[in-house]
């Protein structure tokens, strides 16, 4: 087959996914046709299903490179490699695979799009605007909401540029069908970022490490603000690599862990909560005013609250614990909601503080696991507000997928820089705080508990927990026991998760 093409339009950042569809709209070959032209010898021997594997767009696994390279004139390959280097350059280290730096579901900026052009920077996590027309990005069809896999596939696509519904990304007429546009200007601190990588490509500096999580950053951000705050340490406490895994030293991160979720919940207790400490206690204890009443109307302030602690702990029950205390150190404490993101982070720093000195700094540790978790804690907790006013008025709670979604949104997006200097064997970490402003609880709920009477009235409430009135019920099976046993199993089913 003669493929037509010209290299001239290939533009600058463009990731091979508008390449092959530009190649699919002017040689009207779908996704897998083209696959099969340029296919390695293994994807051509695939009689049946090619799977995604082989569809790949970073290292093109799948491709036959050097056909690809003769037919474009373009070693498409390279210009990848480059075009990634260019923007994970100082934090190439941080993962094993470039994968975790890019969607997996195309992303795209619809004034791109209008002239053919998808670009590697659409794609990467650590922008979400466009980096020529700051424009937000876009993950699924307008019409109809499906998301688009970022591979040479068919899956979601049918005609070049044309979602399966019919929704055209792009309108190509036949006159200027060929009329690609290349990109507008870059916005000026992604140049930067992007230019000041391409110059120090080889150049890897021992001395200072950026710490970042791929989801939870925003370069944008990371280029244009200044640390919120830069913290000195002389390290005092060292300790040796084995040390890291061993029960103590995992035991010491948890106490820190465990201090800041306390630090937040004085404050909240002090500040928001501060005139809801009888709603908490009315709720927790599950308390009413007698054996066959519903249970009365749930403080949202006391909902948030009592939630927010029953996911953030994992805790079984939201009812009958002490709500003052949090302790992570028990055999019976099941891991914090964010644990595995804390490991990330730890595990980063670890990591570097032993390339460097070959010794752990708890110091430096700590600081960063407590940054996390404060602005973690209280980011989840507006969540929690946020969906508090309505849901409690309503007894229902969120699901489980839910809850994750709420956690992911509420992890603070942050980067820290770690300074090591050899002279002196001090070193200094940045943070980077790359959030708008401190979450604010704006919208105002109404707690109808603050009456004089009400606060009262929950004084001389009753405890109703499963297991009290279990216990009275098999002491007492009257009518009155059985009905009250169904009226808290009802109320407690439709607020667990
Ligand atoms: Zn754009
Ligand atoms: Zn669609
Ligand atoms: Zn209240």
């Amino acid at each position: 087959m003669n493929v037509v093409w010209r290299k001239e339009w290939i533009n600058e950042y463009e990731s091979p996914w508008s390449v092959f569809e530009k190649l699919a709209l002017v040689n009207l070959a779908d996704r897998n046709e083209i696959l099969q032209i340029f296919g390695s010898a293994h994807v051509k021997d695939i009689k049946h299903y090619i799977g995604d594997k082989q569809r790949e767009l970073i290292q093109l696994n799948g491709f036959h490179l050097e056909r690809l390279h003769q037919t474009l004139d373009f070693n498409l390959q390279e210009h990848n490699f480059k075009n990634i280097q260019s923007l994970i350059g100082p934090f190439s280290e941080l993962y094993s695979s470039w994968e975790h730096w890019f969607h997996r579901e195309l992303h795209w900026c619809s004034r791109c799009m209008e002239g053919g052009y998808h670009s590697w920077l659409h794609q990467f996590k650590l922008l979400d605007e466009c980096a020529f027309h700051d424009l937000k990005l876009n993950n699924t069809c307008p019409n109809c909401r499906s998301t688009v896999p970022f591979l040479l596939s068919n899956r979601q696509l049918e005609h070049a540029f044309q979602c399966k519904c019919g929704y055209a990304f792009a309108n190509f007429h036949m006159s200027s069908w060929n009329e690609w546009r290349a990109p507008d200007q870059m916005n000026p601190a992604v140049l930067r970022w992007v230019q000041a990588n391409q110059a120090n490509m080889k150049i890897s500096n021992m001395h200072s490490k950026w710490i970042i999580h791929a989801q939870h950053c925003n370069l944008k951000r990371l280029v244009m603000d200044g640390p919120e705050e830069i913290k000195l340490f002389n390290s005092e406490e060292t300790f040796h690599r084995q040390d890291y895994f061993s029960k103590r030293f995992q035991k010491d991160l948890l106490q820190v862990t465990s201090n800041a979720v306390q630090q937040v919940v004085d404050r909240l207790l002090q500040s928001t909560l501060k005139s809801h400490r009888h709603c908490i206690t009315q709720l927790m204890e599950l308390r009413k005013s007698n054996e066959t009443i519903e249970f009365p109307e749930i403080c949202p302030y006391a909902y948030a609250y009592v939630f927010w602690r029953k996911s953030l702990l994992k805790k079984e029950h939201f009812y009958g614990f002490d709500s003052l205390r949090i302790s992570l150190i028990s055999d019976d404490v099941a891991p914090l909601l964010v644990r595995e993101l804390l490991e990330y982070f730890s595990d980063q720093v670890v990591n570097y503080q032993m390339k460097i000195r070959r010794c752990i700094d708890m110091g430096g540790l700590s600081w960063i696991l407590e940054k996390l978790v404060l602005q973690f804690c209280e980011n989840f907790f507006c969540a929690w507000m946020e969906i508090a006013g309505k849901r409690s008025k309503e007894v229902s709670v969120p699901s489980w997928k839910e809850i994750e979604n709420m956690r992911d949104q509420s992890f603070p997006d942050v980067a820290f820089k770690y300074n090591f200097d050899e002279s002196s064997s001090s070193s200094s970490i940045e943070y980077y705080h790359l959030q708008n402003r401190e979450p604010l609880l704006n919208n105002k709920c109404n707690c109808p508990n603050q009456y004089e009477t009400a606060k009262q009235d929950i004084q001389t409430m009753i405890s109703y927990t499963p297991q009290k009135v279990a216990m009275l019920n098999m002491s007492n099976p009257s009518d009155e026991h059985q009905i009250l046993q169904k009226i808290v199993e009802r109320y407690v089913k439709k607020l667990s998760f």
